[in-house]
């Protein structure tokens, strides 16, 4: 790759330490099986990360200082679409079993790759969700466009035939007893996510079609599952003129769902001024740029009415209502203006006088970030919480405030990124086996530990062993 030292793999790069100038290079050889092989070494879900991820890598990419940067999701989706179309991803259970059960509460990223290297380790893992399907936000949050639900049940399905149970509808907290899970394992892993929505308690809230983001999504995702849109158990954004109050990926996502639907118009409210086009000075290369993008919603309403969808410096002041049906017409905003104080370094934001306006609506998402995990669980769990009302671990680490409970993803960063849920369910994954077992094998943020190339060599098929070599070598 020649790049000198190569930031993409650091974990300003990428957080689970993806060696990809390996991959690369492996690539570049026409060696698609040990590219394959390199790549699953640090990252249980290559074919999430290589289609939806926000790509911090390509950011540090060394290339990126002057040009455009290597192309690394690309790489990293084509390698594993490769795999699997080429058969070379089998269901691989453990030779041995340890004898010790771990459940795992929710299966998002964070708790599907916990999942995934407790089994590796031999521990028999049952993962229970309150969803009727798997996969926490990669089913239910993140649309079937952005990623085919497809791709995700055959991931649940290879863990399934490699010895996890899946438990559906197990609403932990509600239908099933914290207290009794946690008694009928040697060790709980928490990995709920962080999907308490912000509101907008504004004049006006209370009332038909203002809905939370996700409220819209995951029914229109259930729904497109369950009968092709066919049940009317969605919301439906055809013929309507919406209003997404807050960007981010959620926004987006709502965006391009009711672009689909047939939507009147799309407008979307952003509270802070665009993006600057080019890095702004405190935010320099190897960082992630801060930089105005266009992702697929904002591309897709563009074509679709005109221009793009985006509002910046807008504040919503009142959701204005029909005075004797109740129904929604539209919102009063005001246009903001954010100045510096240059002794603190704060930012403050004022209302622009005379910039009042009124967008008509009649339907409003509010996609404005999440609070942190739901408390239910929590409570019955009594895990300590932090400010924020994250599940609260020494910093680090996972364990919580509870003896055989750990934490792992958004409950306990906030609402992240799929590659850091991956992250920290690996990391919860070894924190629990070492507990278990007084050592551990699996590897730790960032790569492999030596010790991991002789966990490969036992896991390869027959023939194989020598790629264990090989990838020790490139390593
Ligand atoms: C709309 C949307 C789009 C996004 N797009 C992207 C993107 O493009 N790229 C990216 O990198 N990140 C994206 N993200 C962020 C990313 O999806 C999350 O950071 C990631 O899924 C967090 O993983 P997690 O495993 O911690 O939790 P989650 O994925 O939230 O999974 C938690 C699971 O726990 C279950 N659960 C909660 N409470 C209980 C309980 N009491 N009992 C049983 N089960 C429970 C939930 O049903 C859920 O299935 C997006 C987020 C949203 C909301």
């Amino acid at each position: 790759m020649d790049c000198g030292i190569p930031f993409c793999q650091s974990e300003t790069g990428c957080p689970i330490g993806n060696i990809i100038p390996k991959w690369n290079e492996l690539v570049f050889c026409d060696q698609w099986y040990d590219a394959l092989q390199r790549l699953l070494m640090t990252n249980n879900f290559p074919e999430f990360t290589g289609r939806v991820c926000p790509a911090p890598c390509e950011g540090a990419c060394t290339l990126g200082i002057n040009e455009l940067p290597v192309g690394i999701k690309s790489i990293e989706c084509a390698i594993i679409d490769r795999g699997f179309a080429e058969g070379w991803i089998k269901p691989c259970p453990p030779t041995k079993r340890s004898g010790r059960t771990v459940a795992i509460i929710g299966s998002g990223p964070a708790g599907l790759s916990a999942a995934d290297q407790l089994n590796k380790a031999g521990h028999l893992v049952t993962v229970y969700d309150r969803n009727d399907r798997m996969g926490g936000l990669l089913m239910y949050g993140i649309p079937n466009m952005k990623l085919d639900k497809r791709l995700v049940q055959r991931r649940i399905d290879l863990m399934a035939a490699e010895g996890i149970t899946f438990v559906p509808n197990a609403h932990v907290g509600k239908n099933v007893d914290a207290q009794e899970l946690r008694a009928a394992h040697d060790a709980v892993v928490v990995a709920t996510g962080a999907t308490w929505p912000r509101d907008l308690p504004i004049p006006g809230r209370k009332g038909a079609g203002v809905h939370f983001a996700m409220e819209y999504l995951q029914l229109n995702t259930k729904s497109l599952l369950d009968s092709e849109l066919q049940d009317d158990k969605y919301i439906n954004a055809q013929g309507k003129h919406v209003i997404v109050i807050g960007g981010g990926d959620t926004g987006n996502d709502c965006i391009g769902t009711a672009v689909r639907h047939g939507a009147a118009s799309v407008t979307n409210f952003e509270l802070l001024p665009q993006p600057p086009q080019e890095r702004a000075k405190d935010n320099p290369w190897p960082q992630f740029p801060r930089v105005f993008k266009i992702d697929y919603g904002h591309e897709e309403a563009d074509q679709q009415y005109g221009k793009d969808p985006r509002e910046y410096c807008v504040l919503s002041k009142e959701f204005v209502r029909d005075e004797t049906s109740g129904q929604l017409q539209g919102i009063k905003t005001v246009r903001v203006e954010w100045t510096k104080d240059e002794s603190s370094g704060r930012w403050a934001m004022q209302e622009v006088p005379g910039s009042e306006q009124f967008f008509k609506a009649d339907l409003v998402f509010l996609s404005m970030g999440f609070l942190g995990p739901e408390e239910a669980l929590i409570r019955q769990l009594d895990v300590k919480t932090t400010r924020t009302s994250a599940i609260e671990t020494p910093k680090g680490k996972y364990t919580t405030s509870v003896p055989g409970v750990y934490a792992a993803g958004d409950c306990r960063r906030g609402q992240s990124l799929i590659v850091w849920g991956i992250n920290e369910g690996r990391q919860a994954a070894r924190e629990v086996d070492q507990a278990l077992t007084g050592s551990t094998q699996l590897p730790i943020s960032g790569g492999l530990v030596e010790r991991n190339y002789k966990q490969w060599e036992e896991i390869m098929e027959p023939g194989q062993q020598g790629l264990a070599a090989t990838a020790k070598v490139v390593a």
